[in-house]
């Protein structure tokens, strides 16, 4: 499947793209990086030519904004150099220009960032007016001076209010919505972070699933930023969402039986462990896990039975259905190939499942 949702990761210092892992690159499509335009510091020959093979897109996060983005001649050459879009940072109580000396001279693809919004409670749609009507004259304001591809970004903590402004300024002001997900805290990135991933697809999904947005942007707080592994973990969660949404590619599935009276293993054990080799697995193919997700993945049934169970496990790139006396049938590409004792069902899997991913990655690169 070709994925159908662009997925982005928002660094909230420049600082931290030198200790972000080289993986992490190929899993995202941009990354934004907050930068102070006036210092200049992002706009150096290097990172122009960085921004040409890589993905960065500079989030201008000056008070004066559009203004100082014009009379940045270095933000320009950045911006002709790479051909990436820039985002805007609208910071209060700062206006925004109605028009910029000496206009755009080229075709300019601008995401506005209203992060004030923070400040709007739920239920104050008057506030919740004021806010996206602002975000609307800036529009108006960038189309006059000659940017023709706008899309616009709303962080808000509650999923709720995040959803009902994204639709609002997708009605009202033509502009693109990119739909966020804020990693406040660990816990959020934590293994038991379930809950939130719950909470955000709820607000993400009528966003992606109807089209209104066809981009995710993650943005981590510095504190999750600064605990080592918590945005890949981060990044790892929003392509499960986006996967589940089926707009992304999935790297792996693992499909496996509720069990019953006929169940001949100790299935969820075997399970549980086949899981964990996977997802070890997978986790270590760094950029190589790109290719995999490009080639359609890898699917992989644990199955109780040999009543019901072969036909779920010859339907996976790899399965293993319980047979009598304590074995189980791996099956491959939809053949059964050896029959094994219960003990050695999970490491003949997880070999299966390594020549089976490396197979895939294999053809992915010829
Ligand atoms: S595959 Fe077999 S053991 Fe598992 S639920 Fe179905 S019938 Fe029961």
């Amino acid at each position: 499947m070709k994925k159908k949702a662009l997925l982005h990761l928002y660094l909230p210092d420049s600082s931290l793209l030198e200790s972000l892992p080289r993986a992490l690159r190929h899993d995202v499509d941009e990354l934004w990086v907050e930068t102070d335009v006036t210092s200049g510091a992002l706009w150096t020959p290097d990172t122009i030519h960085a921004a040409q093979t890589g993905k960065i897109v500079p989030v201008l996060a000056s008070p004066a904004g559009i203004a100082t983005l014009a009379g940045s001649a270095s933000a320009f050459r950045y911006h002709e150099a790479s051909g990436r879009r820039i985002a805007i940072r609208l910071e209060k109580p700062v206006p925004f220009p109605s028009s910029i000396p000496g206009g755009i001279k080229n075709p300019l693809s601008v995401c506005l960032i209203d992060d004030v919004f923070k400040e709007i409670e739920r239920n104050d749609t008057g506030g919740l007016k004021k806010r996206l009507d602002g975000i609307r004259a800036a529009a108006a304001a960038l189309r006059k001076t000659g940017a023709t591809d706008l899309s616009v970004l709303l962080f808000h903590p509650d999923p709720v209010v995040q959803l009902n402004g994204n639709r609002f300024i997708s009605r009202t002001a033509g502009v693109r919505p990119i739909a966020s997900l804020f990693f406040d805290s660990e816990s959020e990135t934590s293994d038991d972070g379930d809950g939130f991933l719950v909470d955000s697809a709820v607000s993400l999904s009528p966003l992606l699933c109807n089209g209104i947005s066809e981009e995710l942007l993650l943005r981590p707080s510095l504190t999750v930023c600064g605990k080592k592994g918590s945005v890949q973990k981060a990044v790892l969660k929003a392509k499960l969402l986006l996967a589940a949404m089926d707009l992304r590619p999935k790297r792996y599935e693992l499909i496996s039986c509720p069990t019953c009276g006929r169940c001949l293993l100790d299935l969820s054990n075997a399970a549980r462990s086949i899981k964990k080799g996977l997802e070890s697995l997978v986790d270590e193919l760094g950029p190589n896990g790109s290719l995999l997700e490009e080639s359609g993945g890898i699917t992989v049934a644990v199955m109780g039975c040999n009543v019901n169970g072969p036909g779920e496990a010859s339907g996976a790139d790899i399965g293993v259905a319980g047979g009598k006396n304590r074995t189980g049938t791996i099956f491959k590409f939809g053949k059964p190939v050896k029959t094994v004792a219960e003990a050695e069902i999970v490491p003949e899997m997880i070999r299966g499942i390594k020549e089976v991913i490396e197979d895939r990655i294999g053809r992915a690169k010829r």
